[in-house]
Parts: structure tokens; C-alpha cells; sequence
């Protein structure tokens, strides 16, 4: 497994204290979401460091989101958009182009379903700042596989020691 820590700026494309700010707009938004069981956030940052746009996991404008319909995982997971997939889309309902963004996701690692829409966005660039846990592993997987292929930089950003590693 290839690992590489970046300490310092000049090794990395994005100070530290931006990407904890933008780690912690990404909290703000994932609290927005009205499941539950799982808050997630993701923010998309252009070249300028202009915040494009955001997203948090939630059913379709219009869709009745009630909590019965969380509480079923079956009807959940047919009806909710995820976090980075809302984020791209409402750049999109705004007009915004995210080509050569980046993308922040706070509280869990980016699925395959959504690392195809990540590089067909033009988005370049991802961090992430959860661990990959076994139910994870495999979408994780072929994310990585993806985004190394399409040449999307992955980070993996962990809050509790300030490090960055690159994942892909
Ligand atoms: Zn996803």
C-alpha cells in the first residue's frame, strides 16, 4: 500500500488550515441532513478557493423525506442522494461548472456510484476524513481504483493529528 504523508505546504496543494476550514463547513452542512443514523457533508471548492458549492445526504427536492422513510433502510438507500452527488448537483442547478474543483466529504469515504460522478463532473481532487471501515472496504475500493485511473488525487484527512495522506 502506497502512503505518503504531506507535512508541509510546498508538498501539498492545500494548507492545512484551509482544509480544516473547509472540513468544518462541511460538518455544518452534514447536519443539515435529516437521517438519523448517518450525517454526511461535502463541500466543492474551486481553484480560487471559492466555495462552489454543497450537499448533504438527503432524498430528492419535493420527495417526501418523513423519518418512517429513514428509519427503512430498503426505502433509504432506493430514495436518498448522497452527499457528493448533491453537491455536484446543485452546482449544476446553480450553473456553476466544478471542473477542477475539490471535493471535501466529511464522515465517510466517497462510494464508487459517486466517484463516477466525481470524474465526469471534472472534479480533480478529494478529501476525505474518515477511516475505511469493512463495510466500506470494497465501494472504497473501486473508488480508488477509479479515481487512480482518471488521475483524481485522494487524501485521507485525519482531524485528531492534523495529517494528510495521500490514498490515490
Ligand atoms: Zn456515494
Amino acid at each position: 500500500m502506497q502512503e505518503e504523508t504531506a507535512s508541509s505546504n510546498e508538498q501539498h496543494p492545500v494548507s492545512l488550515k484551509w482544509i480544516q476550514r473547509y472540513f468544518k463547513i462541511a460538518e455544518q452542512v452534514s447536519a443539515w441532513s435529516k437521517d438519523p443514523s448517518s450525517k454526511i457533508g461535502a463541500i466543492i471548492v474551486g481553484d480560487k478557493g471559492q466555495i462552489i458549492s454543497q450537499g448533504y445526504n438527503g432524498f430528492p427536492r419535493g420527495v417526501i423525506d418523513s423519518e418512517d422513510r429513514y428509519n427503512q433502510r430498503e426505502i433509504k438507500y432506493k430514495l436518498v442522494v448522497h452527499a457528493e452527488m448533491n453537491a455536484i448537483l446543485n452546482a449544476l442547478y446553480n450553473g456553476s461548472s466544478v471542473d477542477g474543483a475539490t471535493l471535501y466529504v466529511h464522515n465517510l469515504p466517497v462510494c464508487h456510484e459517486c466517484a463516477k460522478a466525481i470524474i465526469q463532473a471534472g472534479i480533480t481532487r478529494v478529501y476525505i476524513d474518515t477511516n475505511i471501515n469493512e463495510r466500506w472496504q470494497e465501494s472504497w475500493h473501486y473508488t480508488k481504483t477509479m479515481f487512480s485511473e482518471a488521475k483524481v488525487e485522494c487524501y485521507y484527512y485525519n482531524d485528531a493529528d492534523g495529517s494528510i495522506t495521500r490514498q490515490c
